[in-house]
């Protein structure tokens, strides 16, 4: 996508759409079946790490890659609170301290992450240092975007649910639609940007069946090393998305009745915290659970990558990342 296009619809924002504006996108759990973009890219990278989330529901010890992506995400969220002029490095680094408290009254665990201060103050340096990178690549001061954190489902001819977060909707004054999501990684070597952009096609379809316009730019900001991916997508590149994600249901919805969630070695494994139960390692997965309780969908964090990495043995892949995620 050119930089015209990008600049185009930042000029042009609207600022937030009232309330009623965004009835299109329906809000609420699904009652049949349905996929997130995250439980999506969990399947496509190992079936059983799937099984492990979605079937089992195992308890995953918080890493602090992916809570640091969380802290960075609240902050970029919070930052649009404040009124333009004030979205300054300076108001982000400020913000830090109040969300990390409030992501650890959530979640106290999180603050057994770190052997002693000094381990967590690193680690919160680290999250200013993206802060700043954030300021290197977009000016907030002029931007109003129309929806954060938006929690976004539509419903498929197929039957299937599609849900999922996504960080930041940009809606300009002409209607067009920018979806844009913070990743705390790195970008992605070229070969392994389909994976990446999967995601964003995902969220794509999900506003264009809900609303009936084709988002006209998806952009990830890789805070991790200072990169902007964007993409335009068209009619076509919907539909094969959406075909892909029914075929994707449909091989999960076959493991799911075979019990057949064979594992799928690769360097993701490094980052899985199932390495104990996982075949490949010598474990044994526990037996299946209930099917009563195995259909029920997994909530998605609003902070988008916190799955494992979905791109294939990157060296520039960080480990997993939060908005990370969507969903997530
Ligand atoms: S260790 Fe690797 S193969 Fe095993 S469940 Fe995890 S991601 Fe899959």
């Amino acid at each position: 996508m050119s930089d015209t296009l990008a600049e185009h619809v930042e000029t042009e924002q609207a600022g937030p759409e009232q309330p009623d504006a965004g009835q299109a996108v329906a809000e609420g759990a699904p009652s049949g079946p349905s996929l997130s973009p995250s439980r999506a890219a969990d399947f496509m990278a190992c079936p059983l790490l799937y099984r492990f989330r979605v079937i089992d529901r195992l308890p995953e010890p918080p890493s602090p890659a992916a809570a640091r992506g969380t802290l960075v995400h609240a902050v970029l969220e919070r930052l649009f609170d404040e009124p333009a002029p004030a979205r300054t490095p300076a108001a982000a680094r400020t913000l830090l301290a109040p969300q990390w408290d409030r992501l650890v009254e959530a979640a106290p665990e999180l603050a057994d992450m770190f052997d002693d201060d000094a381990q967590r103050h690193a680690w919160i340096d680290e999250a200013a240092l993206m802060l700043d990178r954030y300021f290197t690549l977009e000016d907030p001061t002029r931007i109003e975007p129309s929806y954060r954190e938006m929690s976004v489902t539509t419903l498929l001819e197929s039957g299937l649910t599609l849900r999922g977060y996504i960080d930041r909707l940009d809606v300009a004054r002409t209607g067009e639609l920018r979806i844009v999501d913070y990743k705390t990684g790195a970008a992605p070597r070229e070969e392994y940007e389909a994976r990446a952009l999967f995601q964003m096609k995902f969220y794509a379809v999900v506003l264009w069946r809900a609303r009936g316009t084709i988002p006209r730019v998806l952009q990830l900001i890789y805070l991790g090393n200072g990169e902007i991916m964007r993409y335009a997508p068209d009619e076509a590149d919907l539909l094969a998305t959406e075909r892909k994600i029914n075929a994707l249901w449909q091989a999960i919805d076959r493991a799911s009745s075979s019990g057949d969630w064979r594992p799928r070695q690769s360097r993701l494994c490094e980052w899985c915290a199932f390495q104990a139960l996982c075949p490949v390692f010598g474990g044994t997965p526990p037996p299946l659970p209930d099917p009563a309780h195995a259909d029920q969908p997994l909530p998605d964090l609003p902070a988008g990558d916190l799955a494992l990495p979905s791109a294939g043995p990157d060296p520039r892949v960080s480990p997993p990342t939060a908005t990370g995620s969507g969903d997530s």
